[in-house]
């Protein structure tokens, strides 16, 4: 077995992991809130978490992992969006509108994600399911001194936990200052956050005994990981700008809650997505959805590639050039193991790098190598440790199988015709490359051939019967 190490942000260290039931290792990440397609930087846990579950699986036995990840359904937005159609003149009810909306949502979401080649989690609560838990977390935790009642509002009491601020490594006082708080009249402190809040009649609420209202944002995932892992868990995980607050949050209220508990044991953050060396943004111009990459035609096995070039733990930059070189290896790769049945297991190289911190970029470093010496049967068995040339996956590339043996085919009448000095073949076959979209690049190893963006198959096929290949 290969020890596990991993960046506990908690602890600022990289650390063995170690489970606390190797038969029931436990991980649980935060989800999207479902009010609209998921962008790309959306993508990015969810990926650094399909890694991590597939080597924990491959480690400790498929049945021996749980992984849950929420759905937030409880949000402003998706009431607003819900208003909007009613306003809009829909005849349904403001609860109907809602749950249409985060169905449809959830719907985009399972889509896209599955065509990013990533597992569906175990459990994937949805908070409005567990509102119940939420409130009598909340309950406990007033019960306890640890959370006041104000205004029909249910506050944490931050003061009242002298770890707040641990995981993020600031102090309250460090907080007050740097933070855009909300400040409201019935706060003991500034940095108090909510637990409950009331709902007007226009809004969806729940009864409880601080009145009509919802949860707060970060009880739903302490009462929903409570639910399905226990108190007591291995991983916790999300983007890196969940830590503050939301995280610390998380951790005031699952710990003062379970005192003897402790909680997650390992905190993962992946840190942020770039796109062209700059920070998505609406405003720049340069945001965009997992779905819109998609429909603009590139495959999302591609995406998933991309993703995970980088480590997680450093900022992500996605460009067109990246993307293109991915494909380009992905076709050369799919051609490879056409028709071949994987190895046993994948390469001991490839686990290694996986389990030094998910170093998922040594990890395609060794899957370069076992291509380069034309080990298929190797390539496929450890690129689908990656969630890479799975079943069904390479569709987009499949085509190119079919054209991978007309090019290399071609490449060798081009090396005949150039020993009998049969210069004019050698060039047709050249221009005809050009022309149908396939770029060559002589180098001392040998030809490398790759499919440009405006590949015409039907050329390549005529310039293979053309020269009798
Ligand atoms: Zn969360």
């Amino acid at each position: 077995m290969t020890q596990i190490r991993l960046t506990n942000t908690r602890t600022r260290r990289k650390e063995d992991f170690v489970p606390i039931d190797p038969a029931n290792v436990r991980l649980y990440l935060c989800g999207p809130t479902v009010y609209d397609r998921a962008h790309l930087g959306n993508a990015r846990p969810v990926l650094v978490f399909d890694l991590l579950v597939r080597l924990l699986r491959h480690e400790y036995g498929d049945r021996a992992v749980t992984y849950v990840r929420n759905f937030t359904d409880v949000d402003d937005k998706i009431n607003a969006e819900a208003q909007r159609r009613r306003a809009a003149g829909s005849d349904l009810s403001l609860e109907a509108l809602i749950a249409e909306r985060t169905e449809e949502t959830i719907g985009w979401y399972h889509a896209d994600m599955d065509a990013l080649g990533a597992l569906r989690p175990d459990h994937e609560p949805r908070a409005t399911a567990y509102v119940g838990q939420m409130v009598a977390m909340t309950a406990d935790l007033i019960a306890k001194g640890h959370a006041y009642e104000a205004e029909g509002h249910v506050l944490f009491d931050v003061r009242s936990f002298p770890d707040y601020g641990q995981l993020s490594g600031r102090s309250v006082d460090d907080m007050i200052a740097g933070a855009r708080v909300e400040v409201a009249p019935f706060k003991r402190d500034p940095m108090d956050f909510v637990l409950w809040k009331p709902s007007s009649d226009d809004l969806p609420g729940w009864d409880s005994p601080w009145g009509r209202g919802r949860p707060g944002w970060h009880i739903e995932c302490s009462a929903m990981s409570a639910a399905l892992l226990g108190p007591h868990f291995d991983i916790h995980g999300g983007g890196i700008d969940l830590q503050f607050p939301h995280h610390e949050n998380e951790i005031a209220q699952s710990c003062c809650a379970h005192p003897q508990a402790g909680f997650a044991n390992v905190w993962l953050h992946n840190e942020m997505l770039q796109v062209e060396g700059k920070k998505m943004s609406k405003s720049l111009g340069n945001f965009f959805t997992v779905r819109d990459l998609l429909d603009r035609g590139v495959p999302g096995e591609v995406i998933r590639f991309v993703m995970l070039s980088t480590h997680y733990r450093k900022p992500m930059d996605w460009t067109e050039t990246k993307a293109q070189e991915a494909e380009a290896v992905l076709r050369r790769w799919h051609g490879l193991v056409a028709g071949i049945e994987p190895a046993t297991s994948p390469a001991p190289a490839l686990i290694e790098a996986l389990a030094d911190d998910l170093n998922a970029a040594g990890a395609i470093a060794v899957l370069h190598d076992l291509a380069g010496r034309e080990d298929a049967a190797g390539l496929l068995a450890s690129a689908r440790m990656l969630g890479l040339l799975l079943p069904g996956m390479g569709e987009w590339a499949q085509a190119d199988g079919e054209a991978a043996g007309q090019i290399e085919a071609l490449l060798a009448a081009r090396l005949a015709a150039r020993q009998a000095r049969d210069f004019g073949r050698a060039d047709a076959i050249r221009d005809g490359f050009a022309a149908a979209g396939v770029e060559v690049k002589d180098t001392a190893q040998g030809p490398e051939w790759s499919l440009a963006a405006g590949f015409n198959p039907a050329r390549l096929a005529d310039l293979a019967r053309t020269h009798g290949t």
